[in-house]
């Protein structure tokens, strides 16, 4: 695994940055060849503030939200999303109102489940998705079908990076796509080329981060 990484920034706002960490990756349905680090963004609590600022754009005049619903780590974000959407002004529609954050729980099936006593923050509400990384697409229809079984209203769709490729029938607002790096790829497990040539694995991605193979 290479040391080396690349950074690539909003060019709208340039303290927003991610990095690409070349190497040999596996996720739980996929191979990568870059680690795409969107980790300071997610915990950074200042660039995490400048993040929610870009995300709530599309929403602010528009979209009325009672609940945001956080995949992989983002509740820093969704927090300060929360502040902004709620912010004074003239031409916010959310002014005032009260907005929720959570986060569903993966059960023994590894279905995506909320506990009964937050199930009332969905049904019947305007909720907002805001998820990290959408690469395959997987993890974004899991959670549109847990939303939709409680209920709820899928008022919008956020993310850091959504591959291209991705196509749910629902509008996505990312922040980065797979045309700011075009050199990250992901391959399905068994047309990975660099298994086929056999390379082995660096690294094992969770929403967590990537810890390294010995
Ligand atoms: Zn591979």
């Amino acid at each position: 695994m290479e040391t080396q990484s690349f950074s690539i920034s909003l060019p709208k706002n340039p303290s927003i940055t991610v990095n690409l960490i070349p190497g040999h990756f596996t996720t739980n349905n996929a191979h990568t060849n870059n680690y795409l680090d969107v980790s300071v963004l997610k915990s950074n609590t200042a660039v995490a503030r400048d993040v929610a600022r870009e995300i709530a754009i599309p929403y602010l005049s528009t979209t009325l939200v009672d609940t945001i619903v956080c995949m992989e780590k983002m509740e820093v974000i969704g927090a300060y999303l929360a502040q902004e959407l709620v912010q004074e002004g003239t031409s916010v529609i959310n002014t005032g109102n009260i907005i929720h954050v959570i986060s569903p729980l993966s059960n023994a099936y590894g279905n995506l489940v909320f506990p009964d006593s937050v199930t009332g923050r969905i049904s019947g509400k305007n909720v907002l998705l805001l998820i990290a990384t959408i690469s395959s697409g997987r993890t974004l229809n899991g959670a549109m079908e847990c939303i939709a079984y409680y209920g709820g209203k899928l008022a919008g769709i956020s993310a850091l990076y959504l591959a291209s490729n991705v196509s749910v029938g629902a509008e996505i607002h990312p922040l980065f796509t797979s045309e700011d790096m075009p050199g990250y790829k992901l391959f399905p497990t068994s047309e990975c080329q660099m298994c086929k040539s056999g390379q082995k694995l660096d690294a094992i991605i969770s929403s967590e981060g990537y810890t390294r193979i010995e």
